[in-house]
């Protein structure tokens, strides 16, 4: 009973030494003689503050993040083993999680002293990261919504937990960030990337110094310069990061349908419950990339579904192709959409990480920007719903494909409104042919 009634105090205490802390107007010693007065109450309140990282209220997590930042040696050590509890013990989102992963990483490296921390990280890595964090797209997405949930100072409070650390492994959050667009967030990530030395961060610097938004482009450029006088090679910030992930386990890929439109799908994994698979849905006229979309935590089965519905859904056989390929392809309609100033789907972002980096060049069924086989004229949307036809590398424009035609087999008139006909490429001219019926059945 009393030792209830002490934890019961002691818990009030350090409630209250954390709601008078402003964080806004206190300085870094302020913040340091609170964590102090804290620790000085010992260990039972020390792990009372840890978990004080899961209460919610007007910057509650922040604030339990920074005095948690001032602990080293053995109080670093308590609130460590008590985060480290709490992490096996409940489920968490994955926006805990990552408010708790970064606590640990911090509190380890304070606990053990820099170096031993470093040590642990160049070796095996510490038992509960990088795997400890949810890396996998499905969770990934989780966050965002959670994040995007918000309100902005709380938005700003939790990117700046993961923005302070510096931690590589904490740039696919970083991404997810940057995938909302919004002028703010961009701005707090542009700063914040100047702390990651590491090239990794080129990608997503390159993605804002692309943002309409002055500041944000500035902030990205200052970055930029940071990470140069760090000794990073910004020259590759035009080159695609290294992957590291599961192998390949699928390639797929549609024929182009009359719109030139195909359909991409690339399968990673191949454990019970691992399997995820990515879908991007290619249009070489307009988008580049007209939808993106994947799930994960898949059993094998599950993925073999998902590709007989897509089949039967688009009426397009999905068929098997060398990863390589469906890299390519998914790698050029991006470049086509940002070379025409397409935006990317949101989700693109997320799940181009499953489709992977091309490692080699490639023999296309399609051709991006298509023009008119016979007249030149570079065929657009507007031109499809006039009846413009684009199959593979073949295309031809409204005026064109309007016109009438006679067939090279047996020399009948076709009315493209009327009559029935293949359209095809001539091996030999490179010239679209209009085929009657009859004469295609012949052959
Ligand atoms: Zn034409
Ligand atoms: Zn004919």
């Amino acid at each position: 009973m009393a030792k209830q009634s002490d934890d019961t105090t002691l818990g009030r205490q350090v409630d209250q030494l954390v709601a008078g802390m402003d964080l806004a107007s206190a300085s870094q010693e302020d913040v340091a003689g609170v964590a102090g007065q804290i620790q000085g109450l010992g260990q039972g309140a020390v792990e009372r503050l840890a978990r004080g990282i899961f209460r919610l209220g007007p910057s509650r997590r922040e604030k339990v993040a920074a005095l948690l930042a001032c602990l080293v040696g053995e109080p670093a050590q308590w609130a460590f083993d008590e985060l480290e509890k709490l992490l096996h013990s409940r489920v968490l989102s994955p926006m805990e999680r990552v408010w708790l992963l970064t606590a640990l990483r911090r509190l380890e490296e304070a606990a053990t002293g820099d170096e031993a921390a470093r040590t642990t990280d160049a070796g095996t890595g510490p038992d509960y990261g990088p795997e400890g964090l949810p890396a996998d797209e499905s969770e990934l997405l989780l966050w965002r919504d959670e994040l995007a949930s918000l309100d902005p100072a709380d938005q700003e409070a939790t990117i700046a937990s993961i923005l302070q650390r510096g931690d590589p492994t904490l740039l696919p959050f970083v991404e997810m960030v940057v995938s909302l667009r919004q002028p703010a967030l961009d701005a707090a990530v542009a700063c914040g990337l100047g702390h990651f030395a590491t090239p990794a961060t080129l990608p997503l610097l390159r993605e804002l110094l692309r943002r309409p938004d002055p500041a944000v482009r500035k902030r990205a450029r200052q970055a930029l310069a940071a990470l140069e006088r760090q000794g990073i090679d910004t020259t590759q910030l035009f080159v695609a990061e290294a992957e590291a992930d599961v192998p390949i386990s699928a390639a797929y890929a549609s024929r182009p349908d009359s719109h030139g439109w195909l359909i991409v799908l690339v399968a990673r994994g191949t454990a019970p419950g691992r399997v995820r698979y990515a879908v991007v849905v290619v249009d070489p006229v307009e988008a580049g990339i007209a939808r993106a979309w994947g799930e994960s935590g898949l059993m094998q089965s599950d993925l073999q579904d998902r590709i007989n519905k897509l089949s039967t859904g688009s009426g397009q056989e999905l068929v098997r192709v060398e990863p390589n390929t469906a890299q390519v392809l998914v790698a050029e309609a991006e470049r086509y959409a940002r070379s025409q100033g397409k935006e990317l789907p949101s989700d693109y972002v997320v799940w181009r990480r499953c489709i992977g980096s091309p490692t080699g060049p490639a023999q296309l069924p399609v051709t991006f920007a298509p023009a008119c086989s016979e007249c030149g004229k570079r065929i657009r949307g507007g031109d499809l719903k006039r009846g413009a036809i684009v199959l593979g590398h073949v295309a031809l424009c409204a005026t064109c494909a309007g016109r009438l035609r006679s067939c090279p087999g047996c020399g009948r008139a076709l009315h493209p409104s009327f009559d029935e006909f293949l359209v095809r490429l001539d091996g030999g001219s490179g010239k679209v042919q209009f085929v009657c019926l009859r004469c295609a059945r012949r052959r």
